[in-house]
């Protein structure tokens, strides 16, 4: 191919790794009038965005996240407008549930600390509680209630994002692993490994959403951040007759649940299983499965008829502060970097909407996350 042809191929932005924050930036540069392609090793949204428990909540995002939750929850609940095709966005009130002296604190702390940034979270004792939900364990002492909160069928992201990203003319390579960029003034030539058989791709800009795999994406570009991986496991019930109605999580953070249409219960809550950025969730810890089970089932006692009918394991990234890293990648000009935000799957249509908005060149609805307040972290095996 010709230099020329080649220039005229290039794409305004390409967008790196095709989770809900990498197609959801990609869309709203679409829309922005950018020509753009997403490119993922794999199918679009079939890591932590196709596997994750979706969750839409404000109980359970970082209280300085909880104004970027509120509108990305909205964003899920409209679906059908904005990516032609829903992900059975359900609304349903949230509660957390406290059984303990010190989780009756946590309960008024973390409501306290979310009604500062705008949530509607009220602190209610059990009696309400159990009218909301009759299910609950008699030994509930204290709850915490959100009216805004809720829960999608994650599994059903790519088909959505495929569908609203084709639509916009964005250009979707699925299967298509990136092996390096070559960053210079002219902009970035993405190159795929390969087996993926392709030819490079040029972009005047490149974003980099790489879930937990931003740390080796940022290191193509010889920038050094840290990012931490948490093996979340998952476990879902047999079809069971209904038991609740409301999403439930318990003040300690290591509980969440919800029951779909169909009659499955997904349980989880961040118990931890075994793996690592390179070979993906390997193992699930039995000892954490019934921990999850156990505290499933104390907290809705009519759970413990349910049979488990799959588990499974997914990838979260987190950064060293916890707080999502969104914004310019430092030192190398047009490179940008959007993921590890806390509850990521609630906010990630909101978060890539301000990722694509500050490329546009428009001021950001809210803040971005500057990247650069993490350089020096120590690196794992530094
Ligand atoms: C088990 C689990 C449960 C969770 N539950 C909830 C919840 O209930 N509610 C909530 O709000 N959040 C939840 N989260 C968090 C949420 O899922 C994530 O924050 C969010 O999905 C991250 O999206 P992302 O686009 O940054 O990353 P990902 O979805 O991981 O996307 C990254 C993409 O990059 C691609 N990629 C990687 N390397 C390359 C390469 N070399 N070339 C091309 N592509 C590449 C990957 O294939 C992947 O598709 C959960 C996470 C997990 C793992």
């Amino acid at each position: 191919m010709s230099e020329a042809t080649r220039h005229a191929a290039a794409y305004d932005a390409v967008v790196i790794g095709g989770g809900v924050m990498g197609c959801a930036t990609a869309l709203h540069l679409a829309e922005g009038g950018m020509r753009v392609a997403v490119v993922d090793r794999g199918p679009l949204c079939r890591e932590a965005s196709g596997v994750n428990a979706g969750t839409l909540t404000l109980h359970m995002t970082r209280a300085a996240l909880v104004p970027y939750a509120m509108r990305a929850w909205q964003m899920w609940m409209d679906a059908e407008r904005w990516l032609g095709m829903g992900v059975l966005a359900t609304h349903v009130p949230g509660l957390t549930l406290a059984f303990t002296e010190a989780e009756c604190e946590l309960v008024e702390l973390r409501a306290k600390a979310r009604r500062a940034y705008g949530a509607p979270i009220e602190v209610i004792t059990p009696e309400r509680a159990r009218e909301i939900e009759p299910g609950l364990h008699s030994g509930l002492l204290k709850a915490g209630y959100c009216e805004i909160d809720g829960f999608a069928s994650a599994y059903l992201t790519g088909r959505a994002f495929r569908h609203a990203l084709t639509h916009a003319g964005v250009e979707v390579l699925e299967n298509a692993p990136v092996a390096a960029i070559d960053s210079g003034d002219a902009g970035h030539v993405i190159r795929l490994d390969a087996a993926a058989g392709r030819a490079p791709l040029h972009a005047k800009r490149v974003v980099l959403a790489g879930g937990v795999w931003i740390q080796n994406m940022l290191a193509w570009l010889g920038v050094q951040i840290p990012i931490k991986v948490l093996i979340n496991q998952l476990i879902i019930t047999e079809r069971i007759r209904p038991v609740m109605r409301t999403v439930l999580s318990v003040a300690s953070g290591l509980l969440s649940l919800k029951q779909f249409a169909n009659g499955t219960v997904l349980i989880g809550g961040g118990w931890q299983g075994d793996g690592d950025r390179e070979r993906g969730g390997v193992e699930a810890r039995p000892q954490n499965l019934v921990g999850n089970v156990r505290l499933a089932a104390y907290a809705v006692p009519a759970l413990a008829e349910a049979r488990i009918a799959r588990i499974w394991l997914g990838l979260e990234a987190e950064t060293a502060d916890a707080m999502p890293i969104i914004g310019d990648v430092p030192g190398v000009p047009q490179a940008y970097v959007i993921g590890s935000a806390h509850s990521g799957y609630t906010s990630g249509p909101f978060m890539g909407r301000i990722m694509a908005q500050h490329i546009l060149g428009q001021e950001p609805d809210l803040p971005l996350f500057d990247p650069a307040r993490l350089l020096g972290m120590p690196m794992p095996g530094a």
